[in-house]
């Protein structure tokens, strides 16, 4: 089990009684995260890359710092890392910028497992193009197979989207196999790493994904900013789809030059405190080793499922584990209900479609209730979770008919 003192969350302390197991939706910030926003506002609070005075030069250098330090956390190049303002802008960023290489009759793979920011924006691209969005056929077992995917790939695919670990099941999909299989016929692939990069070693070269974008919010860091990864070379050829400062190398009255990439992609005013504050964010997470990150969700997850898989009220989608996600129903009880229930003991899971309708429909329900941990969750937490939903099932006999 991982040492992770609840002191260092401000929400834990300010909250004594929580159990916070949302962590899918939003991580909680350490006080160090807090620290570095309230320094840049307090102490170099100026904007980036414009000014000539020692203050705006500061603010600039830590604000660049973090293609560095993201670098090194995912094993690339400091100039393939795009800085966005989360996992759903930069998906739907990519969308825009790679359409131009889409044509009718394309194909551009997806799944059921996909959030709506990652299949939302392909919708509408294979809309204007007359492109076919295709998708790949689950297991039993609600997981992206080889064998399944081998079914839908054809010469005519020119993308795919990867939902690296799902944010309803929690089932992660074989990235490094799917990827070297698309590439063998020229395909680009996209990797939504909004609940993996979080949680566990993600490292962009050996996966050889094309793109990989993610949220800093979901890994201790603050809300409004993320990454987007690119490699380089395909990176740079790409036109943006925003324009404005920053990002342009000359403006003429008809025409403008753009600089390299990963400025090109950046128009704008940043996020700038947010930016600087995923440093630490990163930086707590690599001294405690991803690997480790991942145990211990992981095996708070699995005590869990094991704990409540023979409970015969409870129906239970995430049957075996593959990260920190436990997602069930208590049968014949909406969702919101048995939250409700839960919130009133202190606990707060997320209960809904989890903004991914796709595999709620494929799983029958209206929605589930979803438990994610992190790092500050403790055994004792998931004790008391199971006792919970133990409870609830005692208060809802009498409801289902
Ligand atoms: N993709 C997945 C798998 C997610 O879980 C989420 C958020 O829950 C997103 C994308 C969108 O992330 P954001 O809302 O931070 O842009």
């Amino acid at each position: 089990m991982l040492e992770v003192k609840r002191a260092d969350f401000p929400v834990l302390v300010n909250n004594e009684k929580m159990i916070y197991m949302d962590s899918a939706a939003t991580s909680l910030k350490p006080q160090i995260v807090i620290d570095k926003i309230n320094e840049y506002y307090t102490k170099y609070g100026v904007n980036i890359h414009r000014g000539v005075y020692d203050l705006s030069s500061k603010a600039t250098d830590e604000y660049e710092e973090l293609r560095t330090v993201v670098a090194k956390f995912i094993n690339c190049k400091p100039r393939e890392v795009v800085y966005t303002k989360g996992t759903t802008n930069g998906l739907n960023m990519l969308a825009q910028i790679l359409k131009a290489n889409i044509h009718e009759g394309d194909e551009i793979i997806v799944s059921q497992l996909d959030h709506h920011s990652l299949v939302m924006p392909w919708q509408n691209v294979a809309k204007e193009k007359g492109a076919k969005l295709v998708f790949i056929e689950l297991n039993e077992k609600n997981q992206i197979t080889i064998e399944n995917f081998k079914k839908v790939l054809t010469k005519k695919t020119k993308i795919v989207n990867l939902t690296y670990v799902s944010n309803v099941l929690g089932v992660v999909a074989p990235v490094k196999e799917i990827t070297k299989l698309a590439h063998e016929i020229g395909a680009i692939v996209i990797c939504d790493g909004a609940q993996a990069v979080p949680h566990m070693k993600v490292d962009v070269q050996d996966l050889d994904v094309d793109f990989l974008a993610f949220s800093g919010h979901k890994m201790l860091g603050p809300t409004g900013c993320g990454i987007l990864y690119g490699k380089y070379d395909l990176l740079n050829s790409l036109e943006p789809e925003e324009f404005g400062g920053d990002m342009n190398d000359g403006v003429e009255m008809y025409d403008s030059t753009f600089k390299d990439a990963p400025e090109k992609f950046e128009a704008g005013t940043p996020n700038i405190a947010g930016l600087i504050a995923l440093k630490p964010a990163i930086e707590y997470l690599s001294k405690l080793g991803m690997e480790n990150v991942h145990n211990h969700s992981l095996s708070l997850a699995k005590y869990v499922v094991e704990n409540i898989k023979n409970n015969d009220m409870i129906e239970l989608y995430t049957k075996e584990p593959e990260s920190g996600i436990v997602t069930f129903n208590i049968k014949g009880i909406h969702p919101h209900d048995t939250a409700t229930f839960l919130a009133a003991q202190n606990i707060c899971v997320r209960a809904g479609h989890h903004c991914a309708q796709l595999i709620t429909h494929h799983l029958g329900c209206m929605g589930t209730v979803r438990a994610s941990f992190y790092i500050y969750n403790t055994i004792e937490e998931a004790q008391a979770l199971v006792a919970a939903i133990n409870g609830a099932c005692e208060y809802f006999k009498e409801w289902i008919i």
